[in-house]
């Protein structure tokens, strides 16, 4: 399809067109069109294939029932906002104000919309590792700020610590973090996160940390940037409900910040959703007061899937790079022949019955290169289809 007429700059700085002009979909949605049309097993877009906890899904039904179906407070429902707080105070020993300091967004996308919206404008820099998560980019471009990104490189996906210095200037506004971080499941050591706080301190820029997969740890547990010294007061954290409790469709998310930065960035909110999701809402928050057994039966689980389809891929001739954290591992393709990973993803589901999404997707058009052989595959999915995944995942080596 191309463009009737002009398009907005900031559109077209958001990378909503692709290299010949002509509007571009997201990497996610371009590979669940092709799993659907060849009926191949999904380990492109990251979802699960279970539903979640019976006590979330219950509340949901419950609230619905219960007439909670009307607008609730564009903030957020008090029993959500206060199951958030408490859980940071549990999982973290972070205190927030309920009252004050949280806020429920339409998943963590509209969390990371409302807070780049509401503190950049042009000329002003944001600080990203590469690769990123795609909507970063497509959101930094529509403020018309600068996105500037600091290399994670295979195989631990650690960034070096000057590059990372040089990247932030007075210029940067924000400093966004994706800890644990998607697409490498890699985790931001302390010396990092500590390096992160200095810099936004030296230059007064906000850190925005992105951690959906707070909960998706293998070993240890997640370490939030705003637990360290001098990082709260100018932090604010993203999470959502959808990877912790299987319910990526319900786009249940929020934020927690120092007060005057949450009203900026609320500002923003009541004019992108206003508010969303009520009945769901209760529900995440009877998942955040769930017991410890049931967070640690699902990094168990995803545990065992990680190593399961690591397998697959080692099997089938990839190199993967065992993740730390999250839904995805990434390998690397170059030992098939592969020097084009998307065009290799495109073909996948023709050839063998498997979608998985190329890291190409995830940098800067000049940056491609770097990426060039590296796959994503999602491994949120029973181990049945695991299993089946990787026998698909022979017939590489034909
Ligand atoms: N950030 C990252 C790093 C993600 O991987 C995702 C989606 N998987 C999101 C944000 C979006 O989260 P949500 O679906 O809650 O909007
Ligand atoms: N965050 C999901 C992933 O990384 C995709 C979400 C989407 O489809 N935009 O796979």
């Amino acid at each position: 399809m191309t463009i009737p007429g002009p398009w907005s700059r900031s559109a077209r700085a958001a990378l909503l067109l692709d290299d010949s002009g002509a509007l571009s979909q997201t990497i996610f949605a371009e590979m669940t069109m092709l799993a659907t049309e060849h009926g191949a097993i999904n380990l492109g877009q990251g979802y699960p294939d279970e539903d979640g906890p019976s006590e979330v899904l219950d509340a949901a039904r419950q609230a619905i029932l219960d007439g909670v179906n009307q607008y609730p407070p564009g903030v957020g429902q008090p029993v959500l906002r206060e199951a958030v707080a408490a859980h940071q105070r549990r999982f973290y020993d972070l205190e927030v104000d309920p009252e004050r300091e949280v806020m429920v967004t339409a998943g963590a996308t509209e969390a990371l919309a409302a807070t780049i919206l509401a503190l950049t404008e042009a000329g002003d820099e944001v600080v990203t590792f590469s690769p990123f998560y795609d909507s970063y980019a497509a959101l930094i471009g529509l403020t018309g700020a600068r996105h500037r990104t600091v290399p994670l490189r295979a195989p631990d996906f650690r960034p070096d610590h000057d590059e990372l210095r040089a990247a932030v200037s007075d210029r940067t506004r924000i400093i966004l973090i994706n800890d644990p971080h998607n697409p490498t499941g890699s985790i931001l050591d302390r010396e990092t996160l500590q390096l992160v706080v200095e810099l936004a301190q030296r230059h007064d820029a906000v850190i925005v940390t992105d951690e959906v997969y707070e909960h998706l740890v293998f070993d240890g547990g997640h370490r939030p940037i705003a637990t360290l010294s001098g990082a709260r007061e100018r932090t604010v954290t993203i999470s959502s409900g959808g990877k912790t409790f299987n319910t990526t469709g319900w786009k249940v998310g929020w934020l927690t910040a120092p007060a005057p930065l949450l009203q900026a960035i609320l500002a923003v909110k009541q004019y992108l959703t206003y508010a969303n999701a009520a009945p769901l809402q209760p529900a995440i928050a009877v998942g955040l007061g769930l017991p410890d057994s049931y967070f640690l039966g699902l990094t168990q689980t995803l545990r065992r899937r990680r190593d399961l389809l690591a397998q697959g891929l080692a099997a089938a001739g990839m190199q993967p790079f065992l993740p730390r954290a999250g839904y995805f591992v990434v390998a690397d393709a170059a030992s098939l022949g592969v020097s084009d990973a998307h065009e290799f993803c495109r073909s996948l589901p023709s050839r063998i019955g498997i979608a998985a999404v190329p890291l190409t997707a995830f940098v800067h058009p000049e940056d491609r290169a770097e990426v060039a052989t590296l796959v994503r595959f999602a491994f949120c999915k029973r181990d049945d289809v695991i299993a089946e995944a990787s026998a698909r995942l022979l017939r590489l080596r034909d």
